[in-house]
């Protein structure tokens, strides 16, 4: 049974950026992530050894990592192992719509048009084919923005138009703010030394 006392930890450290060069994903066409009431929209360590295999096929295929799909159909986009799925489609930012079983990240889009949406996967395939989809990244706290310069299906491998352009932008203007290199209009940013501040601010 559960414990009846427990100690939450956190655990905190630097990160750098989870890849170097642009990814290349795989579209994952036979094991899922998450499924509809269950933790995949909380950080459970579960969810991410759940992906190990399918991240190791992929690896194995020549991509970085699997690209998810809902559960229950197959058929729409959800997210990365460990970030967000964007991708830049008629000059619009579209992302998946928190479904329950994505991880509701806290990277969102700054001046632009942003769309939440059901992401059909053969749709977007489609879209980058005819050019309509002109870029694909991934985003998260620790992954900051990752360009993804390749996505691959059973037996397709297809580039964006764009590698790393509107990827770019968001994350100077993240690094920007986070370095305190450009001004924080949202309020994000707090005095580490300002214990106080800082404590009012977890406490919501
Ligand atoms: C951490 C994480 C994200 C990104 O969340 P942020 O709040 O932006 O850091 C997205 N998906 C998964 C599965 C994650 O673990």
């Amino acid at each position: 049974k559960g414990s009846e006392n427990y100690c939450f930890l956190l655990i905190a450290s630097p990160s750098d950026a989870y890849y170097t060069a642009p990814i290349k994903v795989m579209v994952e066409r036979e094991h899922s992530r998450a499924a509809k009431g269950g933790t995949g929209a909380e950080k459970v360590g579960g969810n991410y050894a759940g992906s190990l295999q399918a991240t190791g096929r992929s690896i194995g295929a020549g991509f970085d990592q699997p690209l998810w799909l809902d559960a229950a159909t197959g058929t729409n986009i959800e997210e990365l192992s460990g970030m967000n799925f964007a991708a830049i489609v008629d000059g619009a930012l579209h992302t998946p719509a928190l479904s329950g079983t994505i991880l509701p990240g806290i990277t969102r889009s700054q001046g632009m048009d942003v769309v939440e949406r059901t992401m059909p996967i053969d749709e977007l395939l489609r879209d980058i084919e005819t050019g309509r989809c002109s870029e694909l990244f991934a985003c998260g706290t620790a992954a900051i923005i990752s360009p993804i310069a390749e996505i691959g299906d059973t037996e397709t491998r297809q580039t964006p138009k764009d590698i790393n352009k509107v990827a770019k932008a968001l994350k100077d203007a993240l690094l920007g703010i986070q370095e305190g290199r450009k001004s924080d209009t949202f309020g994000w940013m707090a005095d580490a030394a300002d214990v106080d501040a800082l404590t009012r601010r977890l406490n919501g």
